[in-house]
């Protein structure tokens, strides 16, 4: 489906202009403003929505402001179609920015590669104060370094030969037009500690470990350090909350902050998340990708919920227990200082146990609402399951509320998809041949009459209510003369094929009146079939 999305054109907005031709400082101000800035490099996972999540909750519980912005200035590794995508997730997931790429916004354009003109100006202020230098190394030179210092066991770095040259030196490769890059000069005598919002005291002199680093590569765009710290000042971000891995990159931004002589925001780095057996989550891993959980049928809420149980942000229940929490809950009970600085794993049980608590509670709310994402993910992880049936019948939204009502208050799944499992394939098929032939074993009994006693006895029944449905079966195997529970066994089969599941009452309630019907007169006819079938043997 085509998003029906608005990307702001190329337009500096007159917030920004305003900044150039006066402001030298920004003031933040005192309202909150957080942003969830991903890289169109991929489609969005776990990792990203949680740091959307915990942007919206920050904002959110401070009356502030969500912003989305795209950053995509590594041209080179741009996915096709990710920029929709994030924003399609964020919608799915009801995390709506307040300003962003398809709403706009005052500080705008909201995608990196359409801001090139303000780093450009921004660079050269830092060009001009002294604190970036053009280099003009080759690749070639870079390498040599680099495999010089692995050779001697050392951290590779850029020797900051460039930052020495003379005026003319710089004037000839300029007359000359000799390909260049823009680094920012790092000093250790300057570095910057930092409080980390989540971590506390972070301290790490990056002169040591790093040569200076480039802000502006060859093919004239910024590199995600610089051109971060810009947007994060030009849009008047107070507070970046944003992955553990960028934890050792905000030392280099804050002397960014610096040199342009801005105040930055606070910064807060969220733990890392870990699959269950404690290794690192790999982006190329599949099952942490949101259309995975999107295609298991998991709720956005319960996805969410689940999220805040890997990276806090709220008080534990003293009996640890799972509580279903709205967004407003979650709005309400978030506090930054409460947040784990511990990894958290990713249990796949205790998402289960989340789907479950949530899909109850929204059924209790609303029974009879099935929304048409339900449909959608049910119909097609049918037509994937039974593509023989399911291209051509379309679901009844009436019978698909009737049994996700069953279902849910029975406790029998915990998200819509398990419905499509082996034991629920009676919901959508009718039973084969081959099992009703499983009722080959009651062949002394008179199978046809019994099964026509039941047909008849459910199609004249005043009510298809448990109770008299119950009653009914009861005078039918007391007339038959064989035990309730095996007319019981009898009718399951016919129903479903199944030797042993719901009780056969609870089935016949789900599966409706006609259906109970329908598929009893099938099994009269199958168990006819196979009668005279045996009897010519
Ligand atoms: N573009 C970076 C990412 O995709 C954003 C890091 C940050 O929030 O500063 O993770």
């Amino acid at each position: 489906m085509a998003l029906s999305m608005k990307i702001f054109s190329l337009r500096i907005s007159r917030q920004i202009r305003r900044y150039f031709n006066t402001a030298s400082t920004c003031d933040n101000g005192k309202s909150v403003r957080v942003r969830f800035a991903p890289s169109p490099t991929g489609y969005m996972h776990l990792g990203s929505l949680r740091t959307a999540l915990y942007n919206y909750l920050f904002a959110k519980s401070n009356g502030g402001v969500f912003v989305l912005r795209i950053e995509d200035t590594d041209q080179t590794r741009i996915v096709d179609g990710a920029i929709e995508k994030i924003i399609k997730t964020l919608q799915w997931a009801k995390l709506e920015p307040d300003e962003g790429p398809s709403i706009g916004g005052d500080y705008g354009p909201y995608i990196q590669s359409q801001r090139t003109e303000l780093y450009t100006n921004c660079l050269d202020k830092l060009i001009k104060n002294g604190a970036a230098y053009r280099c003009y190394c080759t690749k070639f030179r870079l390498n040599l370094i680099r495999k010089d210092a692995i050779r001697r066991g050392e951290i590779p770095k850029y020797d900051n030969k460039c930052r020495h040259l003379t005026d003319r030196e710089i004037q000839e490769k300029t007359d000359e037009n000799v390909p260049y890059v823009v680094r920012f000069k790092l000093n250790s005598e300057d570095h910057e500690p930092f409080t980390d919002l989540v971590y506390g005291h972070y301290d790490v002199n990056i002169a040591n470990y790093e040569g200076d680093p480039v802000i502006m590569k060859a093919d004239g765009l910024p590199t995600y350090h610089f051109a971060n710290v810009v947007d994060d000042h030009l849009m008047g971000i107070t507070h970046v909350l944003r992955g553990q891995e960028w934890q050792i990159s905000t030392p280099k931004h804050l002397l960014l902050y610096k040199a342009f002589g801005w105040s930055p925001p606070e910064f807060g780095h969220l733990p890392l998340i870990m699959n269950s057996d404690g290794t690192k989550l790999s982006k190329r891993q599949g099952d942490i990708q949101i259309s995975y959980y999107q295609n298991k049928g998991y709720s956005p809420e319960s996805l969410l919920k689940f999220l805040t149980l890997l990276g806090g942000g709220y008080t534990q229940t003293d009996d640890h227990s799972i509580e279903y929490d709205s967004m407003k809950d979650l709005i309400k009970k978030f506090s930054i200082e409460n947040m784990s600085t511990h990894p958290g794993h990713v249990d796949n049980e205790k998402l289960e146990q989340v789907s479950k608590i949530y899909l109850k509670r929204e059924m209790q709310d609303d029974p009879v609402q099935v929304t048409d994402q339900t449909m959608e993910i049910l119909t097609k992880h049918l037509q994937a399951k039974y593509p023989s049936k399911f291209p051509s019948t379309e679901l009844d939204k009436e019978y698909v509320a009737g049994i996700l009502q069953w279902a849910v208050g029975e406790s029998r799944i915990n998200k819509i998809t398990d419905l499509t499992e082996p034991q629920w394939d009676f919901l959508w098929n009718t039973p084969s041949q081959t099992q009703i032939q499983e009722l080959r074993g009651n062949y002394d009994l008179d199978l046809c009459d019994i099964l026509r006693d039941c047909y008849t006895a459910v199609n004249e029944m005043s009510d298809f209510q448990e109770n008299t449905l119950k009653n009914s079966l009861s005078v039918i195997a007391k007339n038959r003369g064989i035990k309730v529970k095996l007319l019981m066994n009898i009718i399951r089969v016919s129903l479903s094929g199944l030797q042993v599941g719901p009780p056969v009452v609870e089935m016949m309630k789900i599966l409706g009146r006609t259906v109970t019907l329908n598929r009893l007169k099938y099994a009269e006819e199958c168990v006819n079939n196979l009668d005279h079938v045996d009897l010519k043997m």
